[in-house]
C-alpha cells in the first residue's frame, strides 16, 4: 500500500470496536485481570499495556502508523520533538562518548546536543551536512551517533543524505535524521540507508498547531547493525536495571524497545493519549496538506523573487536555488515543504513587513495551516553569536515564512501590501 493510504488506515482494525475513528484510551493504567498476566507483561512474555508512561493503545496506533509511513520497522512516541532527540542520543551515548552533529539544525536541538549533553559528558563535534566532506574524519572509537536534518530549519538547506548514510554504514555508527520539515510524505530517510528518524510531531504532523509531541522510528533490519556491534555494548550485554535482560537476544526491534523499557521508563517524557489521538488525526490529512503547503510556498517564492525590494529568496522548490537539484532528486514530485526565507535591505524594513502583514502571524512555530512570519536574528537565533549568524546567512534583513493553507491569492496580496 502507498504511504498516503497507510497514513489513514494502518494499525487500526475497524472491526475491533466498530468505530471509524481511532478510539482514545484516556487512561493511566490497565486492568491485568490475573496476577499471571501482570507478571507476564512485566517479564515481556506477553506484550500488552502496562502503564501509560510505557505504552497506551491509542499511542501504539500512532506508533505503528508512523513506522509504516516512514517505511521503518517500529516507532515510539514521546512528549516532544526535543525529548525524541534526547532519547535517540541517550540510547546510544554515555559520558565519555561523542556525537557528530550537523551545523545547520533547529536551535533547540543545537542547545540540547552541544550544550546540555556536554554537561552529561557527551561531546558534540560539528559537521557540514550539505556536503558531508568533513564527516568521516571526525569519527573515532567513541563516536556513537551522527545527527542531522534532511531539510534544515531554518536554513532551508538539504543534506547529502546518501553520503552520510554510506559513511555511517562503513564505520558501523548509527545515523539519526530529523525529518520534521520534509515529513514522511515528501521524504523517507530510512529508504536511503539512514538508521533512525526523529520527528517533532508538533509541526506538520499535527498540522494545525494543536499539540507538542515527538516520534522516533527505527529502520528495518536495524537489529543487525546493533547486535554484536562493539560500539554499543548496552544492546549486547546484560542490563542490570532489567534483571540482566540482553536486548540482542530478543526477537523485537531493539532500538525503540530500549528507549521504552529503559529511558521512557526512567525519564517519563511520554505523550498524553489525547495528543497521540490528535497526531493520528493530523497524519490522515498530512499528504494532501504537504502538497498544498509546497504549492503555495513555491508561488510565494516566485512572487518574492520578482519583487524589487527582495534581495534574495531561499526555497529549494525554486529553480536556481542551490538545493533545487537535491529537492528534485530526493523529494516526492520535487515538493519542498512550506518553509522559505527571504532577505530585505535591513532590520527596519524587515520589522515593517512583520508588523504590516495581517494573515501572517508573528509566531515562532512552523507547519501550521495558518501562515507564520518570523525574524530569526531577533528571536529563534538570538543566542547565536554574530559571526555564526553571518556564516549561516541569518542577516538582520532575513525573514522566514511558514506558508499555510490559506488561499494563495490572499497570501500574496497580504505580502504585497506589507512590502509596499
Ligand atoms: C520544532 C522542532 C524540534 C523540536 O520539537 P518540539 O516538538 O518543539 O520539542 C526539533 N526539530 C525540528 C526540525 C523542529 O522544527
Amino acid at each position: 500500500m502507498k504511504k498516503e493510504t497507510l497514513a489513514i488506515h494502518h494499525g487500526y482494525d475497524k472491526e475491533s470496536f466498530g468505530t471509524m475513528a481511532v478510539p482514545l484510551y484516556q487512561t493511566t493504567a490497565y486492568d491485568f485481570k490475573t496476577a499471571k498476566c501482570a507478571a507476564d507483561r512485566f517479564a515481556l512474555k506477553e506484550l500488552g499495556p502496562i502503564y501509560t508512561r510505557l505504552n497506551n493503545p491509542t499511542t501504539e496506533i500512532l506508533e505503528s502508523r508512523i513506522a509504516a509511513v516512514e517505511k521503518g520497522e517500529a516507532a515510539i512516541a514521546t512528549a516532544s520533538g526535543q525529548s525524541a532527540i534526547f532519547y535517540a542520543i541517550a540510547n546510544l551515548a554515555e559520558a565519555g562518548d561523542n556525537i557528530i552533529v550537523a551545523e545547520k539544525i533547529y536551535g533547540g536541538a543545537t542547545t540540547l546536543l552541544t550544550h546540555t549533553m556536554k554537561r552529561f559528558g557527551i561531546k558534540a563535534k560539528i559537521f557540514d551536512s550539505d556536503e558531508a566532506e568533513d564527516l568521516e574524519a571526525l569519527i573515532d572509537d567513541k563516536t556513537k551517533a551522527i545527527f542531522f536534518e534532511s531539510l534544515s530549519n531554518p536554513n532551508i538547506s538539504i543534506a547529502n543524505v546518501e553520503k552520510i548514510a554510506s559513511i555511517a554504514k562503513k564505520h558501523d555508527v548509527i545515523s539519526i535524521c530529523d525529518n520534521t520539515v520534509a515529513t514522511p510524505i515528501l521524504f523517507n530517510p530510512l529508504t536511503k540507508g539512514i538508521d533512525v528518524v526523529v520527528h517533532s510531531a508538533s509541526k506538520y504532523i499535527t498540522g494545525q498547531g494543536l499539540a507538542i509531541g515527538g516520534l522516533i522510528v527505527e529502520a528495518k533490519g536495524l537489529n543487525d547493525k546493533l547486535i554484536g556491534n562493539k560500539r554499543y555494548p548496552q544492546f549486547n550485554e546484560p542490563d542490570e536495571s532489567y534483571h540482566g535482560l540482553v536486548y540482542a537476544n530478543l526477537p523485537l526491534p531493539i532500538f525503540t524497545l530500549r528507549v521504552r523499557l529503559s529511558l521512557i521508563r526512567d525519564i517519563g517524557a511520554t505523550p498524553a493519549p489525547f495528543n497521540s489521538w490528535l497526531f493520528i488525526q493530523g497524519l490522515e490529512t498530512l499528504a494532501i496538506r504537504m502538497k498544498q503547503h509546497s504549492k503555495n510556498t513555491l508561488k510565494i517564492a516566485k512572487f518574492l523573487k520578482s519583487h524589487p525590494k527582495v534581495k534574495k529568496v531561499n526555497y529549494p522548490g525554486l529553480k536556481g536555488d542551490p538545493y533545487h537539484k537535491k529537492a528534485k532528486e530526493l523529494f516526492k514530485n520535487g515538493y519542498a515543504s512550506g518553509l522559505l526565507s527571504f532577505e530585505v535591505e535591513d532590520f527596519k524594513t524587515a520589522e515593517h513587513i512583520l508588523n504590516s502583514t495581517e494573515l501572517f502571524a508573528i509566531v515562532v512555530n512552523i507547519g501550521d495551516s495558518k501562515s507564520i512570519i518570523t525574524h530569526p536574528a531577533s528571536t529563534t537565533h538570538m543566542q547565536v553569536p554574530p559571526e555564526k549568524l553571518e556564516k549561516y546567512g541569518i542577516t538582520q534583513g532575513l525573514i522566514r515564512l511558514s506558508v499555510g493553507l490559506e488561499d494563495i491569492e490572499d497570501l500574496i496580496e497580504d505580502l504585497e501590501k506589507a512590502l509596499d
